[in-house]
């Protein structure tokens, strides 16, 4: 399993661990949130003082990776 600390920083460009929601390091609000991990988090908003993004939440993952159902 994964497990990611909750000071863990990731900053633009990187892929994100887990699936989740993120927030700017900077704690001005900033969201950005993916159903899938190894999704590149963007760049920062302008304005943003931050310089990373941090897991807020983690969103349980679904198991076995989906196949296309539906
Ligand atoms: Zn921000």
């Amino acid at each position: 399993m994964t497990t990611i600390g909750e000071n863990a920083m990731f900053t633009p460009g990187q892929k994100a661990p887990v699936s989740g929601f993120y927030t700017c390091d900077s704690g001005c609000g900033h969201r950005f949130s993916t159903n899938v991990a190894g999704h590149v988090l963007p760049p920062l908003p302008e304005g943003c003082a931050g310089r990373g993004w941090r897991l807020a939440e983690q969103r349980p993952s679904s198991g076995d990776e989906a196949a296309g159902r539906g």
